[in-house]
């Protein structure tokens, strides 16, 4: 055989292997073999923890961008914005004060809480499950602690419904307490293990009509001591010292970027998830996952050389933890930029577990259309569809201007296990797992933008 009857063999392959029933087997095979995924979490694992306007998550926004460039993305670009810097200080200690012992509990403050003044706040506990129960109990909770010890329900098969079921309590609870003269409130941590002694934190929200109260979270073995103590000494007092600072501004960016597409470039499939985590870990689940994942659905596309007809871009969203902070400002950017459209948004937020499938919340034509990848899905181990009203934080808005919202779907049992803990670090996550879910997601991702959704 002569070259040109060797090239023109092996062109002749690379175009075949592009067909749409082909490329997914490339490219699962590409995810699982290339063993890029589980390394790079690492990587970004051992920046450590991420929080909004650290240095660290300047470091892993320098990383991002690095990656990005190292494995030949079309465009590479740094989305400034402006994100929150809060930090919690040293002193996290709360104290049962009996008359003959005193008993220290695991604390920690919740995200954007102030700190106590200085000597800590001191009173008398009441245990509540609900806000209806504050509202209820109203001017008799005047210098008190309110202690929300409402657990996860575990009968529940969507974990994240569990934790939807009582995140007011985490985001509303010191305010619906202060409304009454509540001194500080601790919550029992958002946790699906029972008995564990790490507390879980979490973005808090003040009302601006009442005082700002420091706000803890308890480990659960923690809450479950307190809430004995207290069937036993209805009267104790618990001492309660928290360090954390007023939250500021500061700048940072959102990580960008992509493959172009080869026939509609200005139409852009969004791939993504969030670079920054919480303090306490380096959140390689939350969201530690989604980002290298994220990274690996251009890689794997660039490194076979298949191009889809629409433009592929992965945005790594800074902040979202204090609320979705970045992806608001980005996504503010994209709708009114008018050179482009966005087809549709993938966001990875539910860690580096097994696939199930996706989420889907968009017109049934879409709906319709991803059954016809189930079987390309399924080489992911990812088939199952979802229908939903909502998708990520980072995606928000977005599915809310009606572009098509897709969140990746792993086995989510044991997420809030680890969740906004010290806990959700790399000894959590199995590779094998966390690798099939950047399959899943680059073999939709491909589909979506080769098909697009018209
Ligand atoms: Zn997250």
């Amino acid at each position: 055989m002569n070259l040109i009857m060797v090239l023109t063999v092996f062109m002749s392959a690379t175009v075949f292997a592009t067909t749409l029933e082909e490329a997914p087997k490339l490219i699962v095979n590409e995810v699982i073999h290339a063993k890029q995924v589980f390394p790079n979490l690492t990587l970004l694992d051992a920046i450590g923890a991420r929080i909004s306007g650290s240095s660290e998550a300047e470091r892993a926004v320098q990383w991002a961008k690095k990656k990005m460039e190292s494995y030949g993305f079309d465009r590479v670009t740094l989305d400034p914005c402006t994100v929150p810097k809060w930090t919690r200080g040293k002193l996290e200690k709360a104290t049962v004060v009996l008359a003959t012992q005193r008993y220290d509990l695991k604390v920690t403050a919740l995200g954007g809480s102030k700190g106590t003044i200085p000597g800590g706040v001191e009173g008398a506990v009441v245990e509540v499950h609900s806000l209806k129960e504050v509202e209820k109990l109203g001017k008799s909770l005047k210098g008190k602690i309110v202690f929300y010890n409402q657990p996860m329900d575990a009968s529940l098969k969507d974990s994240f419904e569990a934790y939807s079921n009582i995140f007011s309590l985490r985001s509303e609870g010191a305010s619906a307490a202060s409304k009454f003269g509540a001194i500080a409130t601790l919550l029992r941590s958002l946790s699906s293990l029972p008995d564990d002694d790490h507390p879980h934190t979490g973005m808090m929200h003040y009302q601006d009509q009442y005082e700002k109260i420091p706000a803890g979270a308890l480990s659960t073995h923690a809450a479950n001591v307190l809430s004995d103590l207290l069937k036993k000494n209805p009267s104790l007092h618990l001492k309660l010292e928290l360090s954390g600072s007023e939250i500021t501004e500061t700048q940072s960016h959102n990580v960008v970027g992509e493959i172009t597409g080869s026939t509609f470039p200005e139409d852009i499939f969004i791939v993504g998830g969030h670079l920054d985590s919480w303090d306490l870990g380096p959140g390689d689940h939350d969201d530690g996952a989604g980002v290298v994942q994220s990274l690996e659905v251009i890689r794997a596309l660039r490194h076979l050389k298949i191009r889809p007809k629409r433009t592929i871009r992965v945005v790594l969203y800074m902040s979202e933890e204090f609320g979705g902070v970045g992806s608001d400002q980005y996504n503010k950017k994209a709708l009114s930029n008018h050179h482009e459209r966005i087809i549709g948004a993938l966001e990875s937020d539910r860690g580096g577990f097994a696939p199930r499938g996706f989420s889907i919340h968009a017109k049934p034509a879409v709906m319709n259309k991803i059954k016809l990848w189930q079987s390309s899905l399924a080489l992911a181990h990812a088939d199952q569809l979802f229908a939903t009203k909502s998708g990520g934080t980072d995606t928000e808005a977005l599915g809310e201007a009606g572009i098509p919202e897709f969140e990746f779907v792993p086995e989510s049992k044991h997420y809030f296990d680890f969740h906004h803990s010290a806990l959700d670090q790399l000894s959590v996550v199995s590779a094998d797992d966390l690798t099939m879910g950047a399959a899943a997601m680059a073999v939709f991702s491909y589909l979506a933008a080769e098909e697009g959704f018209d």
